[in-house]
C-alpha cells in the first residue's frame, strides 16, 4: 500500500510523496496517523541545519491508531492511541539509558530526522517506545505534547524553579506558550514572558503569563528587576529561535540560577566568565524529555492544567506552515489533520 508522506527534497523544501512501507520486524507497531503538529525542529531539519536530511520523512508530534503489531509486541495492542516522538528508539543499556538519560543515547534514533518520522499517513514505531494517549486527552492537543509539551515540561523540571519563584521564558511559540503553562499550572511558579512579537506576547497573557515583556521595546533585565523587587528571576528559559534571548536569559536570573537552554538557532551564545563565577550560574542545555516525562506531560494535559492551542492543516499546506512559522505568522501549533 501506497500512503501520503511529507519528505524533505534535495531543494530544502517539503515534497508530498507516495511512499511504500517495509514488512514490520520484530517489536514494532504500525501507526495509522491521526494528527502530526509542525515543530520549528522540522523547519531546521528541512534546512539541513544538522546536516543533510534529504529523503527522510519529518515529523516527530505524532498521534495515530495501532494498526498492526510484529513479532514479540507486548506493550501495545491494535486499537491503542500512541504517540510518535523524537525519541523513536535508544539502545536501552548504556551509561545514558540506564541512568534515566535516554535521550542521551549515544545510539538513539529520532523520529523526523536519522529515522522516517510521523508526517505521513503511516508509520512505523519500535512499540516499547511509542507512548499511549491517555483517556480523556483530545488526539490533536496531544500531539502538541509530544514534543512542545514533554519538551518544555521537561525543561521546567530541570530549572528547579519553586512554587511561587519566577521563572523567565524567553520565545511564546509552539514550545513557549506551553512552557508558561507547565511552569504556571503545573510547577506553581510565576512566569514573565518575553517575545519579539506581540501577538505571541498577547497569547502569553492568555494561557497564564504574569507579566509579558516586549523585548524589543524594554530591556528584560530591568523588567525581571523591577518584578522580583531588585533580586532577578529564579530560572530562565529559552525557546525562542534567536542568540539574543539566550544572553538576556542569563542578565535576567539571579546568583545560583539555571538557565535552561531550549531553542536551537545555529549560533554561540556569550557567557561572561565573572558573571557565570562569581553568581554561580548553571546553563544547562535540556533535550526533549524520556518516555516517562511523556506521560506525565500527558497526563497535566489530560487534567485540563494545560491546554495547546491548535489549527488543523493538511499535508499539502507544509511549506506555507513552515513559511509561516518562520515569519512569526501564528500562535500555538499548526497540525497536519491526517483523519480526512
Ligand atoms: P516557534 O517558531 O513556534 O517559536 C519561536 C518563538 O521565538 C516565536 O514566538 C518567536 O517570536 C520567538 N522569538 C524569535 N526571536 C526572538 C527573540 N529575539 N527574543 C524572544 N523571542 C524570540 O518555534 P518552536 O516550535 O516553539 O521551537 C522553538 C525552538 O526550540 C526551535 O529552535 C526548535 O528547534 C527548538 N526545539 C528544541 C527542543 C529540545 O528538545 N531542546 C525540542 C523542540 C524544539
Ligand atoms: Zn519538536
Ligand atoms: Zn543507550
Amino acid at each position: 500500500m501506497f500512503l501520503k508522506a511529507a519528505v524533505v527534497s534535495k531543494e530544502k523544501t517539503v515534497s508530498i510523496v507516495d511512499k511504500q512501507l517495509r514488512p514490520l520486524k520484530y517489536g514494532e507497531a504500525l501507526v495509522q496517523m491521526e494528527y502530526c503538529g509542525v515543530c520549528h525542529t522540522d523547519l531546521h531539519v528541512k534546512n539541513g541545519d544538522f546536516g543533510d536530511a534529504t529523503g527522510v520523512v519529518l515529523g516527530h508530534e505524532g498521534i495515530g491508531k495501532v494498526v498492526e503489531v510484529g513479532e514479540g509486541v507486548t506493550s501495545l495492542k491494535i486499537g491503542d492511541r500512541v504517540s510518535i516522538a523524537w525519541l523513536y528508539e535508544s539502545c536501552g543499556n548504556c551509561e545514558y539509558c540506564n541512568t534515566g538519560r535516554e535521550t542521551l543515547c549515544r545510539d538513539v534514533k529520532n523520529s523526523g530526522y536519522s529515522v522516517d518520522g510521523a508526517m505521513a499517513e503511516q508509520a512505523i514505531v519500535v512499540a516499547d517506545y511509542a507512548v499511549k494517549v491517555p483517556d480523556g486527552l483530545d488526539p490533536a492537543a496531544a500531539s502538541s505534547v509530544t514534543c512542545a509539551g514533554v519538551t518544555t515540561y521537561k525543561a521546567v523540571k530541570v530549572s528547579q524553579v519553586q512554587p511561587g519563584g519566577w521563572i523567565g521564558v524567553f520565545g511564546i511559540g509552539g514550545l513557549g506558550n506551553l512552557a508558561v503553562q507547565y511552569a504556571k499550572h503545573v510547577f506553581g511558579a510565576k512566569v514573565i514572558a518575553f517575545d519579539i512579537n506581540d501577538d505571541k506576547l498577547a497569547f502569553a497573557k492568555e494561557v497564564g503569563a504574569d507579566v509579558v515583556v516586549n523585548s524589543l521595546k524594554e530591556d528584560p533585565k530591568e523588567r525581571a528587576l523591577e518584578v522580583t523587587g531588585g533580586k532577578g528571576l529564579d530560572a530562565s528559559i529559552i525557546t525562542a529561535v534567536a542568540k539574543e534571548p539566550f544572553n538576556q536569559a542569563v542578565d535576567v536570573v539571579k546568583a545560583g540560577a539555571r538557565v535552561v537552554a531550549v531553542g536551537l538557532p545555529v549560533d554561540k551564545m556569550d557567557l561572561d566568565i565573572p558573571r557565570l563565577v562569581l553568581d554561580g550560574i548553571q546553563v544547562i542545555g535540556s533535550l526533549v524529555g524520556t518516555r516517562q516525562d511523556l506521560q506525565e506531560a500527558f497526563q497535566f494535559a489530560a487534567e485540563g492544567k494545560v491546554v495547546p492551542k491548535v489549527t488543523l492543516r493538511k499535508i499539502e499546506e507544509i511549506n506555507d506552515i513552515m513559511e509561516e512559522m518562520e515569519q512569526g505568522k501564528f500562535t500555538g501549533r499548526m497540525v497536519i489533520d491526517f483523519t480526512k
